[in-house]
Order: C-alpha cells, then sequence, then structure tokens
C-alpha cells in the first residue's frame, strides 16, 4: 500500500490530456459526470453540462447514439462556450459510434474524448474492423480515449476464450474470479490493440466499472498492478440515495486510499426532483473527506443529541453547508485557498467550545439548560458572543469577514 504520513501517494501513471484537463501523471483526481437528457436536444443538453460544470464536475461525458445526437455535439460544445465554459466534452459511444463518427466527423473533431466499450464495438470480425475505425478517428482528431469496459456488456468472444482457458487449468477459477479476470483482460487487450492501430499510450484512460464494492476494489487492484494507463473509478449502477452514495464511497475510499484512481464518478440514481448534480457534489466530498482536494470550505457539524432541545442547531448548520456553497463560485474568483477553510456548528458546551477552537471559525450554540449565547471563534480565539434572533445572519456575516481578511485577494 503506498501511502505516506498524511496522504495516500497515488500510483505513477502517463498523463493523458483530455481539453484543458489533465487526468493522470501529477494533476489531481478529477471529478467526471454524465448528462441525462436527449443529447439530441442542444438547449437541454448543453444546460445540463453547464449546470454539471458549474456544480464542479470537471469533465462531462454525454450520450451519443445517434446521427441527431452526433450533429448535435458541436453545437453543444459551441454554445458551452459561448456561455464562456470550456468544459471538456466526452462522447459515449455504444454498437454504432463508428458509423457516427464516419458520417458527422465535425462530432469527432468537438468531442475532448471518446469513450469505447469494447463490449459493444460489434461481434465477431466486426468487432475488431469496427474498433479500429473508432481507433483511426481518435488518431485523426488528436482525441484521447477511455476504453470502458462494464461487465453489463462484457465482450463475450472474449469471456468464451477466457472460459476455455480457465477450463483447462489444474485449478479453475470460480465464475467471480473468472468475471473479474476477464473485465481486466478486456481492458489492457483493447488498450494494447488500440497502441498497435497508432493511439499514443499517453492518450488511453481505462475504466472496468461493475456494480460489486468487492468486485471494483479486486478489479482495479488487479488493473492498477497491470498497467500505467490512468484509471477512471467508478461504480456502476450504485443505485439510488443512501445505499448509492455509501456503495460508491466505500468502494473508491478503499482505491483512492491505495493511490489507485485519477478520475472518479459516481453514478447516483437522483431520485425524483432531486438536481443531477448531487452526484458531482458527493463525488467532491469523497475527495474532500479523504484529504486528496479541497473544494469547498468544509462545514463540521456535531450530531446533536439530548443536550440540543430544538432544531435551531440543525437549521443553523444546514444554513451555513448551503451558504458557503453558494458563495464558493464568488469566492473562488477573488479568494485563493478559501475552499480548505473549515467552520464548526456545535450543539453544546461539551464538544463544542473545542471543536470550534480546531476549526478556522467554528461556533458553539448553547444546550438544554445553558446561558443563551453563543460564542464565536476565529484560529482558537474566541473573537465575540452572538445571541438573540439573528444569529444565522450574523455568523454569516464572520463567516465573509473572516474570508476577506484571512485569504487574499487573487492579483
Ligand atoms: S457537542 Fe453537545 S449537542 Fe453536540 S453531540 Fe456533543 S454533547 Fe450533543
Amino acid at each position: 500500500m503506498m501511502e505516506t504520513g498524511k496522504f495516500p501517494v497515488r500510483r505513477p501513471t502517463r498523463l493523458v490530456r483530455v481539453g484543458k484537463v489533465g487526468v493522470g501523471g501529477t494533476a489531481p483526481v478529477v471529478v467526471q459526470s454524465m448528462t441525462n437528457t436527449d443529447t439530441a436536444d442542444v438547449q437541454a443538453t448543453a444546460t445540463q453540462v453547464a449546470e454539471l460544470h458549474r456544480a464542479g464536475a470537471e469533465i462531462v461525458r454525454v450520450t451519443v447514439n445517434t446521427r441527431e445526437a452526433a450533429m448535435a455535439v458541436p453545437k453543444i460544445k459551441e454554445r458551452l462556450l459561448q456561455w464562456q465554459l470550456d468544459v471538456p466534452l466526452v462522447g459515449d459511444f455504444h454498437f454504432n459510434g463508428h458509423k457516427l463518427l464516419a458520417e458527422v466527423p465535425e462530432c469527432a473533431a468537438a468531442l475532448d474524448k471518446l469513450r469505447i466499450n469494447p463490449g459493444n464495438v460489434g461481434k465477431g470480425k466486426k468487432r475488431d474492423e469496427q474498433f479500429a475505425q473508432m481507433i483511426e478517428f481518435a488518431c485523426k482528431y488528436g482525441k484521447p480515449v477511455r476504453i470502458g469496459v462494464n461487465w453489463g456488456s462484457l465482450d463475450q468472444d472474449l469471456l468464451a476464450r477466457l472460459m476455455d482457458e480457465n477450463a483447462r487449468r489444474p485449478k479453475p477459477k470460480d465464475a467471480t474470479g473468472l468475471m473479474r479476470e476477464a473485465m481486466v483482460a478486456s481492458a489492457l487487450e483493447s488498450a494494447q490493440q488500440a497502441e498497435r492501430l497508432g493511439l499514443a499510450g499517453d492518450a488511453i484512460v481505462l475504466s472496468c466499472k461493475v456494480s460489486g464494492v468487492q468486485d471494483l476494489i479486486a478489479i482495479y487492484r488487479d488493473l492498477a498492478a497491470k498497467c500505467d494507463y490512468p484509471l477512471h473509478l467508478g461504480l456502476t449502477e450504485a443505485g439510488m440515495g443512501t445505499k448509492g452514495i455509501v456503495a460508491s464511497t466505500a468502494a473508491l475510499a478503499v482505491l483512492l486510499q491505495e493511490g489507485i484512481g485519477d478520475t472518479i464518478r459516481v453514478s447516483l440514481t437522483p431520485e425524483p426532483n432531486e438536481p443531477r448534480t448531487k452526484e458531482v457534489v458527493v463525488a467532491q466530498e469523497i475527495l474532500q473527506a479523504m484529504g486528496l482536494r479541497a473544494f469547498t470550505p468544509m462545514v463540521i457539524a456535531c450530531p446533536g443529541c439530548g443536550r440540543t432541545s430544538s432544531t435551531f442547531f440543525q437549521e443553523l448548520a444546514s444554513d451555513i453547508q448551503g451558504y458557503v456553497r453558494a458563495k464558493m463560485p464568488e469566492w473562488r474568483l477573488k479568494h485563493r485557498g478559501v475552499e480548505a477553510m473549515t467552520i464548526a456548528v456545535m450543539g453544546c458546551v461539551v464538544n463544542g467550545p473545542g471543536e470550534s477552537k480546531h476549526a478556522n471559525l467554528g461556533i458553539s450554540l448553547p444546550g438544554t439548560g445553558e446561558a443563551p449565547v453563543a460564542p464565536v471563534y476565529a484560529d482558537g480565539e474566541r473573537i465575540t458572543t452572538l445571541k438573540g434572533e439573528n444569529i444565522a445572519a450574523e455568523f454569516r456575516k464572520l463567516i465573509d469577514a473572516y474570508v476577506e481578511q484571512k485569504y487574499p485577494q487573487h492579483s
């Protein structure tokens, strides 16, 4: 396991350029997302890409499944640039990518990366021909490729070959072991094939997505040991709500802690009326909680207990979390380093002052039976005491003042 005293050390990989974003090498772990609009609908797709990007997605993937979708891609890119959003776009191709790129070459030109699923390129002899056509487009237009294996669409010819080989082994692997081996082999063999066809080694990213946490960990450990291509991590079909978040976090945290993973996506199924951007926030929070990157000031709040008699403390924690997220686009432009700030919102005197003193800025609210005052700490020193009806508004003002004073303006 690669680990220093403080943070995990990433495994060495090649650096792949995806538009303006670096993936692998010494670049930070990149957050990705994917639209769920009909790509042929230029306005809806460009709007969602913009929302995902503003929420923090550094690369966004769009489905390219029809001629109309392929024709829409350059328009989506153009619209985003009109909005001054230079977000790298990845085209997700299955079954007909070779045809779509031949019919609409402007699509390949507008994209920043092609995602090819080696299990969905074609069958038998056609598979190699169509894969080669896709790689030729990538080479011709100078685009990197993610070879994205998915266990739901594993290359059946390769699986049949490995099953035959497995049957001849003195100790054959079980079905799970064979599936894991086939996923890794599919990614690596396709990458080697792409390199033989002329694609540069530093234009290839690999992924092998499955929906089981233990499968994902085992597969990526194996993949990481066998190549130095950057790896895109994600649990596929992670699911809805807490289940999806917990499963993704469990899998990604183990791998990231071992230095494996150069870009991540959290594939959440949005609950009805839930924003698509939630998966981006979760991905950022995984990286930030692990100390790998900082995106937004972290609000540390105690869970509350029998000492908190009202909901005011939870409301304040939620209010402050929402406030710093809303301010971040403006702060990011003006105040270098503000994303690393910590703010404590605590429910009573038991741990309140102590945790508040450890944060950059902290407030300790009164618990049941305590005097109705809320001491505020900045850099470990008590700076004021808030009371009355306007504690939330006054604490927000103190946050603004702290940011202005502590984080220098960008020149
Ligand atoms: S800080 Fe106070 S209110 Fe919060 S969990 Fe601890 S004892 Fe309960």
